[in-house]
């Protein structure tokens, strides 16, 4: 393990999401604990980014609301109420598996649509945002000089095949920036992804793909959900 000070100054959180997205609880050591606000020298607590809502869960038996990094990747968990965590303590931290599971499997249905989107509309279609996913949806807003609902239920028909015959998803780091990642499937390039994903896309089950509110002109806003 790193060697982290024990308090203030860190050289960034070990990001144990990465390692394995799927690991939900761990121990951790307390670098630092401002009231709301607690540091610990690992988590599994995914931070916003990415166009990723960051993690809620626990810490001990204090419920964790929010998780923000900075530009260090220094990350902060922000409890629901003032707790008296102390530097050097060792906490059990437990995330929202649930909650985070469906971000995972929204994220990556989002990505799948992106190239059936291309595929479909053509190469005039173009991401306008990065896009935002939490537990309930991915919006995505794309600029595009024309739109109609048949194509659309044509990009849905196609993910939801893609996504039943399965196959791998690829996540990895880039060998010089360890926060910089890529995610890949069969078929189709390799995409810069700050995010956590399933490790199948078969994981993912049915989705809907529905035109969100219009976003503004030349733009149309996707929105993609779970279906069960
Ligand atoms: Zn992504």
């Amino acid at each position: 393990m790193r060697n982290v000070p024990s308090i203030g100054f860190s050289m960034g959180t070990d990001a144990l999401f990465w390692k394995d997205p799927y690991q939900k609880e761990f121990e951790a050591k307390v670098i630092s604990s401002n009231g709301r606000e607690v540091v610990l020298d690992r988590t599994c607590f995914f931070p916003q980014g990415g166009g990723q809502v960051g993690d809620t869960g626990f810490l001990n038996d204090a419920r964790v609301v929010d998780t923000r990094k900075d530009a260090e990747y220094n990350i902060t968990h922000f409890l629901e109420k003032e707790s008296a965590f102390r530097g050097g303590e060792i906490v059990k931290g437990r995330i929202d598996w649930e909650r985070r599971y469906r971000i995972m499997k929204l994220h990556s249905a989002a990505h799948v649509v992106y190239y059936l989107m291309i595929d479909v509309f053509g190469e005039n279609c173009k991401l306008a945002s990065s896009g935002i996913v939490n537990e309930v949806k991915d919006i995505t807003d794309y600029l595009t000089d024309s739109f109609d609902r048949e194509r659309l239920a044509v990009v849905e028909k196609k993910a939801n095949e893609l996504i039943t015959k399965g196959g791998e998803i690829r996540t990895w780091s880039d060998e010089s920036k360890p926060n910089y990642r890529y995610w890949e499937i069969d078929g189709f390039p390799k995409m810069p992804c700050g995010g956590t994903h399933p490790k199948r896309l078969e994981e993912i089950g049915e989705i809907t793909v529905r035109r969100g509110k219009k976003p503004g002109a030349g733009k149309e806003r996707i929105e993609i959900l779970l279906k069960d």
